[in-house]
């Protein structure tokens, strides 16, 4: 029997995914992530393109078919453009996504499109334009709202909003999110506050479990899909009368960590096996040539025995992350 290449853990878990980061560099200033804004730390070595190349090329031949492009905010790279092309080409990638705080939204998301840019996670955390600009330090949620028009003029079938949950900052626009997917074909995502090293007094403040989120649904009459076979660990409810659909990242929450499909690689070169995981290997001194290609293959098979059965957020161990915005979230 001919079986297609995959990745797996010793825990039986497949990752057909990968979200590939492309800096960590930022321009707005999310008061969870960034709050005083990227601060330069001299030695921004980011992946360069043939390096990015040369990664995607080798999961992809380890069967992983989806990539995620995040950051940092990635389209602050110059090169965003090319290197959504090159890695869109590579043979065995079929769907090509990125995260984006939708920064000049309207006037680029065709070129994102074009670029072979299929499906766009866009984070919005409030819908007042005065909240919106408190959270994320910048006036510019009614751009980043026409883009989402832009997003299906250019193209896009898959646009996707990213909301974490502030309590006390946003948790009163709960319904007024619930009623924005209402007659559109959106998928929200409400994210709940994870802590890292640089937010436990905020992750206290803000922390609102997911459970408010689901309360909230079934209230209102939305039910919870069943999962489908692969699906990542989101939580995703349906309501009958409502054109667009809400999913719940909950880390939290219990087995969270059994459907996780995913691996990260950092913007300099690391694999992360986890979001909340040590510091990752770095597999960048493999990627200086074509002819590597088999060893870094087998490198990255080799550290799939590291990955652990589940993350330790329980034990109040936010791992050694500072902020997600160096890896992706
Ligand atoms: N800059 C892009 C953006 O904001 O969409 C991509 C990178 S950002 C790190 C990816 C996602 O992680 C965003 O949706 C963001 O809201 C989320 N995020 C960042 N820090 C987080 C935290 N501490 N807890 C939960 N989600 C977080
Ligand atoms: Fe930047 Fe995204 Fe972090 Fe906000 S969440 S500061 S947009 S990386």
């Amino acid at each position: 029997m001919i079986t297609e290449p995959h990745l797996a853990d010793n825990f039986g878990r497949r990752f057909p995914y990968l979200r590939l980061s492309v800096t960590d560099v930022c321009n707005f200033s999310c008061s969870y992530c960034l709050p005083d804004g990227y601060k330069k730390t001299g030695c921004e070595s980011f992946l360069e393109q043939k390096e990015i190349v040369r990664l995607v090329r080798a999961f992809a031949a380890l069967g992983v078919w989806k990539i995620r492009l995040t950051g940092g905010e990635p389209t602050v790279r110059p090169d965003f453009i090319q290197i959504a092309q090159r890695v869109a080409s590579v043979q065995g990638i079929k769907k090509l996504a990125f995260t984006t705080n939708g920064y000049k939204l309207p006037e680029r998301a065709q070129s994102y499109y074009d670029a072979g840019l299929r499906a766009i996670n866009i984070s919005i955390d409030s819908l007042r334009p005065d909240q919106f600009k408190a959270i994320t330090g910048h006036d510019r949620l009614e751009e980043i709202l026409d883009g989402i028009d832009a997003c299906y003029d250019a193209g896009f079938k898959s646009v996707k909003i990213n909301t974490v949950l502030l309590k006390g900052l946003n948790d009163a626009e709960l319904e007024s999110f619930i009623d924005f997917v209402q007659d559109k074909a959106l998928s929200l995502r409400f994210i709940e506050l994870m802590r890292t090293r640089d937010n436990q007094k905020y992750f206290e403040e803000h922390h609102l479990p997911g459970t408010a989120v689901t309360e909230r649904l079934l209230a209102r009459g939305w039910h919870l899909k069943p999962r489908e076979e692969g699906a990542g660990p989101a939580q995703e409810f349906a309501h009958k009368d409502s054109m667009g659909s809400i999913g719940l990242i909950a880390p939290y929450s219990k087995d969270f960590c059994k459907s996780c499909n995913r691996l990260r690689m950092s913007a300099k070169g690391a694999l992360h096996l986890c979001l909340f995981g040590e510091g990752g290997y770095s597999v960048r001194h493999l990627l200086q040539s074509d002819d590597q290609q088999e060893e870094l293959q087998e490198k990255i098979m080799a550290l799939m025995n590291f990955k652990k059965s589940a993350h330790f957020l329980h034990d109040n161990n936010s791992g050694v992350r500072d902020h997600l915005a160096s890896i992706g979230g």
